[in-house]
């Protein structure tokens, strides 16, 4: 079986286009587009292209998008105090800050800047507040990613009710989030991590596997039941020989590209793993460019909702 590709790049884009005639049926109605602020701290090189792809998207949609950059000297007061001012700025929907923080800036940094951010605003979703309301299952601004995730099975007509679903990491940005949004489309999800007896058996018994861990290939064919569908949402930048070697045949043209850049980017879901599913995302360009069309639809929706003076309304 030769995996069905679930093409994240062309639905972002569908997405894209959705949402510009709303974008400017909202600067008609409202007199100003909505505002997306994007904070970065330091100059992660990871960094510096993901807010660029995001700063981009939001612009092409016709949004107003932000580059807040502080240098990686910056205190945390200096962030806690552009937050604050950006939480204040009525033309700004929407407060991104883009982790991981310099180390600097301490251990609590994240948490303590993103508890910060006006819950109205948060749309990667990540304040205690939105994290509480997904839990319950009421609207809230929900994390991209596995939002991303959702709107891709959705799109891709893959049923979800009655399935079993195994997600595999547990992080707050992704494997949790991912689970509760699969646990409220009806699937039978079970949660996975580092210390997981028997991974491959036990993803093997799902229908639908999403791969959130960081470890470039993890998931081979034994971890998939044949037809199975597999989320890659691993971003991972290999730089070691052997490990690209040990992903992509001798041909491959991404071993040739890797050996002409000395890296390549990878997921978490072994090439191999094509020869045994019914669909899979790529990496690049399945669930990466999902996430950036979802931070799109969140700020459009906290945009509406704030200029309605009401609540955000229930998300997908
Ligand atoms: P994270 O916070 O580091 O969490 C990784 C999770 O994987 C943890 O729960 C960890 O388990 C688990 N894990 C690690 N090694 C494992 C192993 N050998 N077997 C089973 N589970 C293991 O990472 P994250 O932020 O969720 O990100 C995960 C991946 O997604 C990364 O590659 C990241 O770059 C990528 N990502 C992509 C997007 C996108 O837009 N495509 C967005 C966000 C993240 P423990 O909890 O037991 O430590």
């Amino acid at each position: 079986m030769i995996a069905r590709k679930l093409d994240g790049q062309a639905l972002a884009e569908t997405i894209r286009g959705e949402i510009a005639p709303q974008v400017a049926a909202f600067q008609t109605r409202y007199g100003r587009p909505p505002g997306l602020a994007i904070v970065l701290v330091g100059d992660n090189p990871a960094s510096e292209v993901y807010v660029r792809g995001k700063l981009k998207s939001g612009r092409a949609v016709g949004f107003r998008a932000d580059l807040e950059r502080l240098p990686a000297t910056a205190s945390l007061e200096d962030l806690l105090g552009l937050v604050a001012r950006l939480n204040l700025n009525t033309d700004i929907d929407g407060i991104l800050v883009q982790a991981p923080l310099p180390k600097g800036l301490g251990p609590d940094a994240e948490t303590r800047v993103f508890d910060a951010i006006a819950p109205e605003k948060d749309v990667d979703g990540f304040t205690p507040g939105n994290v509480g309301r997904l839990v319950q299952g009421r609207p809230s601004l929900v994390p991209c990613t596995p939002l991303g995730v959702i709107e891709l099975l959705t799109r891709e007509h893959i049923a979800v009710a009655g399935k079993r679903a195994c997600v595999i990491g547990r992080s707050d940005i992704v494997g949790k989030p991912m689970a509760l949004l699969l646990m409220q489309r009806d699937a039978t999800v079970t949660i996975c991590h580092s210390k997981t007896v028997d991974l491959p058996a036990v993803s093997r018994e799902a229908d639908i596997v999403v791969a959130a861990i960081g470890k470039p290939g993890l998931v081979t064919k034994e971890f998939v039941k044949p037809g199975a569908t597999v989320i890659d949402v691993g971003m991972n930048k290999v730089t070691d020989p052997e490990v690209a070697a040990s992903l992509f045949a001798e041909g491959h043209p991404r071993l040739a590209k890797f050996r002409e850049n000395g890296s390549v980017l990878v997921g978490d879901v072994h090439p191999e793993v094509a020869d045994v599913a019914g669909a899979l995302t790529p990496v690049p360009g399945g669930v990466g460019p999902m996430t950036i069309a979802m931070l799109m639809t969140n700020t459009l929706r906290a945009a509406k909702a704030r200029a309605a003076g009401g609540h955000v309304p229930a998300g997908r």
